[in-house]
This record gives C-alpha cells, sequence and structure tokens, in this order.
C-alpha cells in the first residue's frame, strides 16, 4: 500500500519483499534497539495505566494467583503493574533487547528488580524454572507466531508451565474487523499514545503489516500473523483449557462498536 523511506525504517531489515516475510523468528530483527526505545512512547505507560485500570489484577486476584510468569515482558509495562499489586512476578521475553528496557524500567519505577529470563515460547519449560498460578501474554503479542505448528507449541509450553487451576491470559488485535474490513482503509489505529499512530500497511489471511510512526516521523514496521478471534479460542481449547472467556476491550475505542483488542481467559480447570 505504501512506501516511503523514513527514519527508523532502515534499522529494520526486512528485505527486498517485505510482505514476504512471514517467520516467526523475524521479531528479534523487527524490534531492534530503536525501536524498543519508542515503544514506551508508543504504549504510553500513564494513559494504558488508566485505560485498563484494575482490569488485569482483578482477574488475577479473584482466582487466587500469587505467581505470575510474563512471557511477553516486552518494556515491562504489566511486570511492573504485577510487582506493585505484590503478585511474585518473573519476566521473559525472547527478545534481549526488551528485557534490557524492561529491566532499566522496573528500577526507574520504584526500584523494583524485575527477574529477567530470555526465552522463546517456543522452548518456555527449557529456559523457564517453576511453574506458575497464571501465565501473561499481552500487548497483541501472541501475534508473532507465523505456523499454526509454533502456536501450537508456544500454548503447550504455556500450559506445561500452569498450576493445576492456572490461568492463561493472552489478549490480540480484533485481527476479525480489520480482515472484514469493518474499520476502512482510512482508519487509523491509536494506541494510548496520541502521539503515534500505529497503521496497517497491508493486511491479507497471512499477514498484517502494521507501520508505526512516532512524532519524529520515524517509521517501524511489524509483521504479524492475523489470528481470527475464534481460531485463537479454538487453539487454546485444543491445547487443553476446558475453559475460555473472551473480553472485548475495555480501553476506549476509536469511531465504532468494535472492540480494538480481545482478551481470552483460560482456565486449567
Ligand atoms: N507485553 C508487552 C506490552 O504489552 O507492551 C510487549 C508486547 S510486544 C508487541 C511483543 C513482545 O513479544 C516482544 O517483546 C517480543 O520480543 C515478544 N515475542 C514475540 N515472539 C516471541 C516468542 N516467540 N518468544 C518470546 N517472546 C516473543
Amino acid at each position: 500500500m505504501r512506501s516511503r523511506t523514513i527514519k527508523g525504517q532502515d534499522q529494520q531489515s526486512f528485505g527486498d519483499d517485505p510482505l514476504a516475510v512471514r517467520d516467526t523468528d523475524h521479531y528479534k530483527e523487527e524490534y531492534v534497539t530503536g525501536f524498543v526505545d519508542k515503544w514506551d512512547e508508543l504504549i504510553d505507560w500513564k494513559a494504558r495505566y488508566a485505560s485498563e485500570g484494575t482490569f488485569f489484577v482483578e482477574q488475577l486476584k479473584s482466582r487466587g494467583v500469587r505467581k505470575v510468569l510474563d512471557v511477553a515482558t516486552g518494556t515491562g509495562f504489566h511486570s511492573v503493574r504485577l510487582l506493585e499489586e505484590g503478585f511474585e512476578t518473573v519476566s521473559a521475553d525472547g527478545s534481549p533487547e526488551m528485557l534490557a528496557k524492561a529491566f532499566a524500567n522496573g528500577l526507574n519505577y520504584d526500584d523494583h528488580i524485575l527477574r529477567v529470563v530470555c526465552a522463546d515460547w517456543r522452548w518456555l519449560n527449557r529456559d523457564v524454572h517453576g511453574t506458575y498460578d497464571a501465565i501473561i501474554c499481552l500487548g497483541n503479542s501472541f501475534t508473532h507466531l507465523f505456523s499454526e505448528r509454533d502456536r501450537r507449541k508456544a500454548l503447550a509450553e504455556f500450559y506445561a508451565m500452569l498450576n493445576p487451576e492456572g490461568v492463561l491470559i493472552l489478549d490480540q488485535r480484533n485481527y476479525d474487523a480489520l480482515l472484514d474490513g469493518k474499520y476502512g482503509n482510512s482508519h487509523t489505529y491509536y494506541y494510548c499514545g496520541e502521539e503515534v499512530s500505529a497503521e496497517p500497511d497491508h493486511v491479507d489471511e497471512g499477514l498484517a503489516r502494521f507501520a508505526y510512526e512516532f512524532p519524529d516521523k520515524s517509521r517501524y514496521y511489524l509483521n504479524m500473523f492475523p489470528l481470527r478471534k475464534d481460531y485463537t479460542r479454538r487453539l487454546i481449547r485444543e491445547v487443553g483449557f476446558p475453559r475460555i472467556d473472551t473480553y472485548g476491550d475495555f480501553q476506549e475505542t476509536y469511531q465504532n462498536t468494535e472492540p480494538d483488542f480481545y482478551i481470552h481467559i483460560a482456565e486449567k480447570a
């Protein structure tokens, strides 16, 4: 749809044909340092804190959760939030850049020392020890897996690391609306940061390529797999979770009644 050479783009490597990049392993190259540094600008912690409110905290507390594994730590927003709420939290991610930023953020927010582990979801049990009452995979992270095999493998790893009554909380963008053209091409998707736009650059059943533009006009891309809501629910169910509740967006949505995000809460028993 759009191809402009703008600051930021050159730090990421999508090769000659960015639309052909449909590879689970590519996420590490997408979260390059420049983008990671800007990520907090993108997600605007204060606005995110306000829009999420106590949703996740309540979900966890109501189930008596004490030990949480944040498998998609990113820059640490939820890990820090959960530490503040008194949960015992381990922060995993497959990107060392993200974990370094998360660790620094933890120190900046009330001197929290994050327990970080660099681990890919597909081999989580190999690299992270122990079992947990809850696993969170938030911020539209699961979308980075490009093959069904990888999705099933990751979910099975999550399942195995949960205690018998554990809970998985996994969110995703509302790709159904995007794939079914309910937003229209001109719609700009805003994360909480009002200064930062995130808009689809290309969408088909196998790829959602989003462009993120920052106030300094730098532009970065993420290539993601557009998960349909019912498909994600089916995979979670098939890996062994007997009960899944799916919530619509708890955040303010723009211009329409479709939620921007879905949140799946899957109980192991
Ligand atoms: N949860 C954070 C948030 O909401 O701000 C970060 C979200 S960011 C969109 C996705 C994160 O998932 C990145 O930090 C990325 O490194 C991580 N990730 C993607 N694929 C992964 C994989 N296969 N294994 C481990 N981490 C992965």
